[in-house]
């Protein structure tokens, strides 16, 4: 049993041959995973997804990077899905200053108004951040988001940084990333979080693990992942799954 916490099977990348992936992907041993939209076309296919396969879930929310584009109608939308017994957390949402199509204050405002609706609603939330820790956790701690808590969604951070996060009720979820030879932080977070804190996810298409880097990823390989947190932690693959799936039922309230 694996939980693939991230992925992004709304992506165009599946057009051509989304049924396999999603077999291959069961194949595999993955029992669950949740589709994350975030704008108006993901969320759509997210919705789609998560109403035709008992085993996906939706995720939906507010891209950064897209955060000049979100009107108080999208923000009613998201609030109007929250009630969907199949949506089981909101985002991602958060910082993105690698790009700037979005100014800083629009992205601060638009992440503090999602994180207001996830405490209405009583959601957890999924945080995508890009170049803006410091900004990113002060606004979590100002807002409160401690109450719904989440998922640092793909961290990159230091083992300190998840340390802090994890006091702030967020579960670390690592990817792709942590089978790359030269990441030398994300293998530190797996060696230091507590594995009751830890998930694991894909964000496919992006990010493939090793040995698919560079190449279309998939919700089958977050059995890479799996694999590599327990070669760091020197526990087994199955304790791994076991428990990195038992943390994400939990945050999600799914039985
Ligand atoms: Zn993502």
């Amino acid at each position: 049993m694996l939980f693939d916490t991230h992925v992004h099977l709304n992506a165009e990348q599946y057009n051509d041959d989304l049924e396999e992936v999603i077999e291959r992907a069961q194949n595999e041993g993955v029992s669950h995973m949740v589709v994350v939209g975030f704008d108006r076309p993901t969320i759509e296919k997210a919705m789609e997804l998560a109403e035709t396969y008992e085993f996906i879930y939706a995720c939906v929310g507010w891209h950064p990077v897209d955060a000049i584009d979100m009107t108080d109608e999208d923000l009613l939308w998201i609030e109007e899905l929250a009630a969907h017994p199949k949506v089981v957390a909101l985002g991602e949402m958060g910082l993105d200053y690698h790009w700037d199509k979005s100014p800083k204050e629009i992205q601060k405002e638009v992440f503090r108004r999602q994180i207001r609706l996830a405490k209405k609603v009583q959601l957890p939330i999924v945080i995508h951040n890009r170049e803006a820790t410091a900004d990113i956790v002060e606004i979590l701690k100002e807002e409160g988001a401690e109450e719904v808590g989440g998922i640092m969604h793909c961290f990159s951070g230091s083992p300190d940084t998840a340390k802090e996060c994890v006091k702030m009720n967020f579960y670390i979820s690592l990817g792709g990333p942590v089978t790359f030879k030269n990441a030398k932080k994300p293998k530190e977070v797996a060696a230091e979080v507590p594995l009751d804190k830890l998930l694991i996810e894909t964000d496919c298409p992006y990010l493939a693990p090793h040995p698919y880097r560079g190449k279309r990823n998939e919700p089958s390989y977050v059995k890479l992942v799996a694999e590599q947190i327990a070669e760091i932690k020197g526990l087994t693959y199955e304790e791994v799954a076991e428990a990195t799936t038992r943390n994400a039922k939990n945050l999600f309230a799914i039985n």
